[in-house]
């Protein structure tokens, strides 16, 4: 491929692998899917660190280890000269090919537990965006594995109200459909799917209907496809022409202004064939360009759209 194309990621869970022993985020690493050098080859300028919690702790434990994770992705981010943390729309003008911005994203509103001020602590400690749910409830929602399919409570108005004010930026992926659907009425702001399928391309519970991708797209919002093999095909199947199956598909009923990325890198433990690492983003965009993308569409989805959606929602 004669061009490299810049990468917005809107979805790893590399700070799992913090913990471990065998990982070195600054060195060359067997383990994992991410690490400082991978990035770089792969001219990802900007990464979405996800803080997840395992929501089966008890609720100090649930404070205690997302507290360590975001001081984990902080540590990484204040050790190195090249790595800075995006937490305000000016700090995206310092994005470029050397350099690495890290967003702070907590997937599940969990460590909130039903204390608004939590929200405040995170956003002061870096965190600007958050996924409400993960795939089981907690005050704010129902995830979409709760068979209810309850929507917002009353704590979780107030949670996005308090998101729109301090313009966090709001992740529905893992959310009930019913609590997608009251984000969309309450919520003036534009919100994300960091790291969802299409469902009619493959019926996956976590996956999202047309509407839904449709009313995303309406309030400029963004999808970004996830490379989790069990949610693009049956698991086997899955690879790079499954991944553009989502992208032509998510084109197709709403065009690419509206598409990003949100890998899940290092949060499953198999990727599609054709796709190794970060590195692999690469193999993506060359199949892509076979598949008659142009090269300012494949642009727009790794990197234009959402840098312009932060532009204007940070
Ligand atoms: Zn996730």
């Amino acid at each position: 491929m004669d061009k490299q194309f810049p990468v917005i990621d809107g979805h790893c869970d590399t700070a799992l692998l913090f913990d471990s022993k065998e990982y070195d985020f600054f060195g060359q690493n067997k383990k994992g899917h991410i690490d400082f050098n991978r990035l770089k080859q792969a001219d990802v300028r900007l990464q979405f660190f996800a803080v997840f919690v395992d929501p089966q702790l008890h609720q100090f434990n649930v404070l205690e280890k997302g507290l360590q994770k975001v001081n984990q992705i902080l540590n990484v981010a204040e050790s190195h000269d090249d790595i800075f943390l995006v937490r305000e729309k000016n700090d995206l003008n310092k994005l470029q090919k050397e350099k690495l911005g890290i967003l702070i994203s907590v997937e599940g509103g969990d460590v909130l537990g039903q204390n608004i001020e939590m929200l405040d602590i995170f956003y002061r400690l870096g965190m600007r965006s958050l996924t409400l749910t993960w795939s089981n409830n907690n005050y704010i929602a129902d995830g979409i594995a709760d068979k209810r399919n309850g929507g917002l409570t009353n704590f979780g108005i107030e949670v996005i109200e308090r998101m729109e004010e301090k313009n966090i930026i709001l992740d529905v992926s893992h959310l009930s459909v019913a609590g997608f659907w009251d984000v969309v009425n309450c919520y003036k702001k534009p919100i994300i799917a960091s790291h969802s399928n299409c469902k009619t391309v493959y019926n996956h519970k976590r996956s999202l209907d047309d509407k839904q991708i449709k009313a995303i797209a309406e309030c400029n919002g963004l999808v970004g496809v996830n490379f989790a093999p069990h949610q693009l095909s049956v698991a086997e199947n899955a690879d790079l022409d499954t991944i553009i199956q989502h992208i032509k598909y998510l084109k197709k009923v709403v065009g690419t202004k509206y598409i990003a990325l949100g890998s899940d890198f290092d949060g499953v433990s198999q990727l599609p064939k054709g796709i190794n690492d970060v590195c692999s983003f690469d193999d993506l965009f060359l199949k892509m360009q076979k598949h008659k993308f142009t090269d300012k569409e494949i642009e727009d989805i790794s990197y234009n759209n959402y840098y312009s959606f932060l532009k204007s929602n940070l």
